[in-house]
């Protein structure tokens, strides 16, 4: 059996060249990382975790017309994606107070914002993905101003989605990260949701508890991070109650 080719291998996924031109692997791993790759544990289970969670919510937005480049999962860590370029740009999207937001400008977290706040950093490690506005992305051509648009559109429509489902299930959806690419069928080019959404890239905190069910148990070291993303994976119904024995893994529902 020959080896697959790797295209790009990240912080928490590698992209393998996929069965048909057009396609690629997305191959979720352990791995957690936080303040640009300093800190750095293997915590077993969660790519598992991530990818059944990702696959739910691409799922649903595919289905709500959302243009998406997840096509379906293949086994427990990876699925088959539609190739894109990647635009450089990470798209935040923020309705509570909370992280960077809340360092940068002196806000209590938790504040409820005025209004959804969408927020655009450059895809930069060793820059450290800096804060970016809409005139330095269409200055420096990362992305054009229609697509600009097409990007902002999609993102509210992400978070009018994730915020009720979340809701639904006793979660608040404080903020997350997403990315998008451009996919190209035929002449036509069109903007998509890439990536993943996972809480590796959202803050999600618990209704009654304020909990937090996210990667920021890792990040402030609050322990608890697979719990948390199990107990998230189990409200939207993707794990069944019971199977909550660190030991064995997570037993996912087919
Ligand atoms: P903040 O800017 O407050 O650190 O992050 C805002 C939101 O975007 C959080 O939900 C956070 O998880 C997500 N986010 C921002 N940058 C990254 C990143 O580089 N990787 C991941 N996984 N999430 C990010």
């Amino acid at each position: 059996m020959n080896r697959r080719r790797k295209i790009y291998e990240g912080k928490a996924k590698v992209l393998y060249e996929g069965p048909e031109p057009g396609t690629l692997v997305q191959y979720f791993k352990d791995d957690a990382t936080a303040g640009n790759g300093k800190k750095h544990e293997i915590v077993d289970g969660k790519g598992v975790l991530n990818n059944r969670i990702s696959e739910f919510i691409f799922t649903k937005l595919n289905g709500l017309g959302i243009p998406t480049h997840f096509v379906r999962r293949m086994n427990m860590r990876e699925q088959l994606i539609k190739e894109v370029e990647i635009i450089p740009i990470e798209i935040v999207v923020r309705n509570v107070a909370a992280g960077s937001l809340v360092k940068r400008l002196g806000l209590e977290q938790g504040t409820q914002l005025p209004r959804s706040i969408i927020e655009f950093y450059y895809k930069d490690d060793a820059l450290g993905d800096p804060l970016v506005s809409e005139e330095h992305i269409t200055a420096f051509g990362w992305a054009t101003p229609p697509e600009l648009d097409d990007i902002m559109s999609l993102a509210i429509r992400v978070n009018d989605f994730l915020t009720g489902l979340f809701m639904g299930v006793g979660i608040q959806l404080v903020d997350f990260k997403i990315e998008c690419g451009r996919l190209y069928e035929n002449d036509m080019m069109r903007i998509i949701l890439a990536d993943e959404i996972s809480p590796d890239n959202c803050r999600l905190w618990d209704v009654k508890t304020r909990n937090k069910l996210d990667k920021d148990r890792f990040r402030e070291d609050l322990g608890g991070m697979l719990d948390a993303y199990r107990e998230v994976a189990q409200r939207l119904g993707i794990l069944v109650e019971t199977d909550n024995a660190l030991t064995t893994g997570p037993r996912l529902v087919q």
